[in-house]
């Protein structure tokens, strides 16, 4: 998910060098006793995207001679970008310094995190570390780029710590809207810096455990130099509900879908949705047709690793739709997003060449428009109605909680 961090605790003032990276320097901090007497020198942190932004996340980390990476995302274009399919961050002093960077760790296996990251390593190839499902999903990006095999792919588990140069990072567990998520805690002879990646609280994850608090709790009585946070949707006040709540209004709006067939529009990569959707349609015995190639690469990737429990004989081929009367199935597609080519918005403009919307549809938006996206969402939910189908979105009922606290 889309995130922009703030550097809350940055008490020196920005120093803007040359081009469109700005350099922070962290105070200086006085080595423990014993530890080296040489005065540290200052962190660097340098963001090469994500800040100020929806997508592309990509942060420098640079201490003396070391540097490393965290994460590698791509954005996807703006409805003025026109002929542009995806954007990339500026990799210019990455590529200058190449021989100082020790790796790159990946907080979690989104597109804005992670999708940048083949096109990185074929100018840089550096270790690569990031939690089991994280990499099976980079796994299958690589593949299709043919660097799969001269990668070099590292799984770590929350509470490992890496060495990267003169850097150490931790990986802390946090909860998001895909599985697998990390937050940081970096250190070296400077200080720590907390990096939370997205994160959101859940109480009542569907699986894999709340996010560990205590842990940075203790990281908190160290010492901490910096906290980079994660600050989508910081403008909301309140808190973010529990993925959980959404399972809920599943089981009311699937009984509400009568007679009709159900058709749920989400995010490929959010698989304890898609979990929760194969649950409720599995209680009320309808089967699962999964629509759009990213959201196949994910279910297949997800349930292979043990992220996604698929019932019993739940999934059919998406061709064996028409065998099965409306109120027994449910598809699941992409295209929440209301992007051009996904496969909700060829429904919507019935240029799906296997779905194809009739007025005892009942579609479900389980998504809220990205920022930026408001416009193409609410073209989609109009066609759809004016083919005659019911459509539920975020606003009506809660088919939706967000990934960020
Ligand atoms: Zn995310």
């Amino acid at each position: 998910m889309p995130k922009a961090k703030e550097t809350g605790a940055a008490s020196a003032p920005a120093k803007k060098t040359a081009g469109r990276r700005s350099y922070r320097s962290y105070g200086k901090i006085k080595p423990a006793p014993g530890k080296s007497k040489a005065e540290p020198k200052p962190i660097k942190v340098s963001f090469l995207g994500g800040l100020n932004e929806v997508g592309k996340n990509m942060t420098l980390f640079e201490y003396g001679e070391d540097m490393f990476l965290v994460d590698c995302g791509l954005a996807f274009p703006d409805q003025d970008m026109l002929g542009v399919d995806l954007v990339l961050p500026d990799f210019t002093y990455v590529e200058r310094n190449a021989d100082r960077i020790r790796g790159i760790v990946i907080t979690h296996g989104h597109e804005d995190h992670i999708g940048g990251l083949p096109y990185l390593l074929k100018v840089l190839n550096v270790p690569v570390y990031g939690t089991k499902l994280t990499i099976g999903l980079i796994q299958g990006k690589l593949r299709e780029h043919g660097l799969l095999n001269s990668a070099s792919l590292n799984v770590i588990n929350p509470g490992d710590v890496i060495t990267l140069g003169g850097f150490t990072v931790e990986a802390i567990h946090v909860n998001h809207s895909i599985p697998d998520a990390l937050g940081l805690a970096i250190r070296c002879e400077g200080g720590t810096i907390v990096h939370t990646g997205d994160f959101k609280i859940d109480t009542t994850p569907i699986d894999g455990g709340m996010m560990d608090l205590g842990r940075l709790a203790e990281i908190g009585q160290e010492g901490v130099l910096c906290l980079m946070s994660d600050s989508t949707n910081a403008e909301r006040p309140g808190f973010t509900e529990s993925e959980r709540k959404v399972g809920e209004s599943f089981e009311t709006l699937f009984r509400k879908a009568g007679n009709n067939r159900i058709i749920v529009a989400t995010f490929s990569s959010n698989i304890h949705r898609v979990q929760q959707i194969m649950n409720v349609a599995a209680s009320l015995g309808r089967k699962v047709a999964l629509v759009g190639r990213s959201l196949e690469n994910v279910v297949s990737i997800s349930a292979e690793l043990g992220y996604l429990n698929i019932p019993e004989g739940i999934v059919i081929d998406i061709n064996m739709i028409n065998r099965y009367p409306a109120d027994k199935l449910v598809i699941i597609t992409t295209g929440s997003q209301g992007e051009p080519m996904s496969a909700l918005t060829r429904m919507a403009f019935s240029d799906h060449r296997k779905v194809e919307i009739h007025p005892n549809d009942y579609v479900i938006i389980s998504a809220t428009p990205i920022p930026g996206n408001e416009k193409t969402v609410s073209r989609v939910v109009n066609e759809l109605m004016k083919l005659g189908a019911d459509v539920v979105y975020e606003k009506m009922y809660e088919v939706h909680v967000s990934g960020h606290a």
